[in-house]
This record gives C-alpha cells, sequence and structure tokens, in this order.
C-alpha cells in the first residue's frame, strides 16, 4: 500500500507536467522561418486569416504563411504523416499528427520531401511553398496553407505560434 501511494506521489506530478508540457500552445513551430515576425497573405482575392470569407459562404479554415515559391516548409511539431498527397483544393499537401487529436496541415505546396506513415521531428523540412490547388491564380500571392486542427475542429494557427 505504502508502495502504491509513493508511486501515484511520484508519478502523478511527472504525468501532469507533461501533460502541461504537450498543452502548451508554445510548443507550435511556424513552418515558415521569418525573420521579423510572421506575415499573412492579402492581395486582391482576399485575405489569408483565419475565418476570413471565402466562396460559398465557406470561411478560411487556417491561415496563409507569405512566402515565395519554394520557401521550404518545417514540421510545426513533431508527428506521424498521415497524409502526403494532393487533391483539386490544397494542391499537393502533407498531414501532421501529432497526438491528443491534434493534426496540422500544409496545403497549396510545390514539393513534398515526407511520406505517409513516416515520423517527422519539430522542425524538419517537408516541403516547398507552391501554388498548387486553388491558390493557382496569378493574383493569388504565394503562401503556405497552414492549419491547427483539435479533434477535427480548425483552430485559429495565431494562437498557436505566438
Ligand atoms: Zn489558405
Amino acid at each position: 500500500m505504502k508502495r502504491v501511494l509513493l508511486f501515484l506521489l511520484i508519478a502523478l506530478p511527472l504525468f501532469l507536467l507533461a501533460g502541461l508540457y504537450f498543452l502548451d500552445k508554445d510548443y507550435f513551430l511556424c513552418p515558415i522561418e521569418y525573420k521579423a515576425g510572421i506575415v499573412v497573405r492579402s492581395d486582391k482575392r482576399g485575405s489569408g486569416l483565419f475565418g476570413a470569407e471565402r466562396s460559398g459562404m465557406r470561411l478560411h479554415q487556417g491561415i496563409d504563411l507569405l512566402a515565395p515559391v519554394g520557401r521550404h516548409v518545417l514540421a510545426s511539431r513533431s508527428g506521424r504523416v498521415l497524409a502526403a498527397t494532393r487533391n483539386h483544393g490544397m494542391g499537393k499537401y502533407v498531414i501532421i499528427g501529432h497526438g491528443a487529436k491534434m493534426i496540422t496541415i500544409y496545403g497549396h505546396l510545390s514539393e513534398i520531401y515526407v511520406s505517409r506513415g513516416k515520423f517527422v521531428r519539430q522542425g524538419q523540412l517537408i516541403g516547398a511553398v507552391g501554388k498548387t490547388g486553388n491558390a493557382n491564380y496569378r493574383d493569388i500571392q504565394p503562401h503556405l496553407h497552414f492549419e491547427v486542427r483539435k479533434n477535427g475542429v480548425s483552430q485559429d494557427p495565431l494562437e498557436y505560434l505566438q
């Protein structure tokens, strides 16, 4: 009995600390390296902020990080690659699962450097900025479409990056 109590006394605080560590929002790395703060896309076709209006009554589910085509895209957190493929809207994209029902999404890439099922470290190069999918218009500034989802619900990435 004493051993169980001793174990709980040691294990519980460690468990809680570990939990707090992983809840820490500052743990998310900006997938684009900026020298002087994050720059969000803003052009004739719209704002790159989270929640900005899109055609068909939709709201922007992520943030558009302004960056030239070819700029390195880094894993925001370590995790497992759940998808490394392309579709019509997102173009070439990568989804990383981080556990605790958290995922990050990286869209409109020109290049993908990881494959599905692989483990990536935080800060690892996973792709390059591009204009694939519905970013493929001349008057849309090149950017990384970045999403953070928790339990399937889109979050404002700026709250995690700042
Ligand atoms: Zn976007």
